[in-house]
């Protein structure tokens, strides 16, 4: 047989639809792509800045020094807590590959984010997978399937598909309860868009436990997810395995470039925040009138109960030009994940809803 042989048992990433696919299909001009969480704002005009430097022939700096400066000064961390990967995807990976192996167990939630368990399965890890419950974390229930021979715990928060957070209190009662050889990754790539009373204090989170991996990414606020860069926050312990374990040159000299213009760009960070709270709140509102549900997010998505079965709406929103994504590939069934896109297309979106939703409730009238 060809390779490790959990990997006949695996497929490769399926990912949403692509912009110029649905055109072709569908026969349309004009696609909102609602399916990646990606930011509708873009990103800052600071970063069309560092394309002038044109050095492609040379290796990026490996230490990624300059990011590294400016993050922990923004961080208050020392430089040897942050690791940076190829986006919070590849320090995933890393975390598996340093510290999962044949006899190990792994504890996370079902359904959250699907490369824990990709990857984990990978490195030939035992899983323990624990049901969300309204779509939250059942961090109690997580507790207890630890055992002796456990290596990582996944806390996703604000968890991807629901968008539902765990909340301080909450976290700081499993970090206390949690043995501190277990490595717990809290994977916080919504972490900007959170309330602020629910954001976690990295700080006190860093000097407590230092069994933590905190991960960000620069794909979802900062607008980045084309130049793939993200970073992991972590005692200089755990940050050193993962440098072992890395790629020498993980991320691209203009990815750490412009993730550095990125930081200096406060204003745009907190306007994709501002914007995308109001367009989130008229879409709930939206919903609301409508009588349709969807779980709390703090995040720039929603995952919104269907009336009929998701992949029939996803169909039928693809045919009006909007890509999201079903939850029946995300262990969802009958939801779909609606990224939040900007003021007009979020509009024309509740256009389409609720043309379907009227066709809907007429047709079981008659
Ligand atoms: C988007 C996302 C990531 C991965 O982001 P990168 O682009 O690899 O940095 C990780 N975790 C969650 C929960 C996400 O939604």
């Amino acid at each position: 047989m060809l390779g490790k042989k959990i990997l006949n048992d695996l497929s490769a990433y399926k990912q949403g639809m692509q912009i110029e696919d649905v055109k072709k299909e569908f026969n349309l001009e004009r696609i909102v792509k609602l399916s990646s969480n990606e930011n509708p704002y873009g990103y800052s005009e600071l970063v069309n800045e560092i394309f002038s430097k044109k050095d492609f022939e040379i290796y990026p700096d490996g230490y990624s020094y300059d990011l590294r400066m400016v993050m922990a000064n923004k961080l208050a961390v020392d430089l040897d807590n942050i690791v940076f990967g190829a986006g919070s995807d590849e320090l995933i990976t890393c975390i598996c590959r340093a510290f999962l192996y044949d006899g190990t167990n792994t504890v996370m939630a079902t359904p959250t984010f699907s490369q824990y368990r990709h990857h984990a399965l990978i490195e030939g890890a035992n899983l323990k997978e624990i049901p969300t419950k309204n779509g939250r974390h059942q961090l109690e229930e997580m507790l207890q399937a630890i055992d002796e021979n456990t290596k990582v715990v996944w806390l996703c928060t604000p968890d991807n598909p629901t968008g539902e957070v765990i909340n301080n209190s909450e976290l700081t009662q499993f970090m206390d309860k949690c043995p501190k050889d277990v490595v717990v990754v809290l994977d916080a790539a919504y972490y900007e868009y959170m309330n602020k009373e629910d954001q976690f204090d990295l700080q006190h989170i860093l000097n407590n436990y230092h069994n933590v991996i905190v991960l960000r990414t620069f794909s979802k606020i900062y607008g980045l997810a084309g130049l793939r860069i993200g970073y992991g926050i972590t005692s200089k312990k755990i940050a050193h395995l993962l440098n072992v374990v890395r790629g020498p040159f993980n991320t691209s000299s203009i990815s750490q470039r412009a993730a550095i213009a990125a930081l200096q760009d406060d204003e745009f960070v907190q306007n994709s925040k501002k914007k995308n709270a109001h367009v989130l709140k008229q879409f709930q509102q939206f919903l609301d009138t409508i009588q349709w549900e969807y779980y709390n997010s703090q995040t720039n998505f929603l995952l919104v109960k269907t009336p009929i079965d998701a992949d029939e709406f996803s169909t039928f929103l693809l045919q009006n030009g909007f890509i999201v994504r079903s939850g029946t590939a995300l262990g969802y069934p009958n939801t779909v994940r609606i990224t939040i896109g900007n003021e007009k297309d979020m509009e024309s979106l509740q256009h389409t809803i609720l043309e379907f939703h009227n066709k809907l409730n007429n047709e079981v009238v008659e």
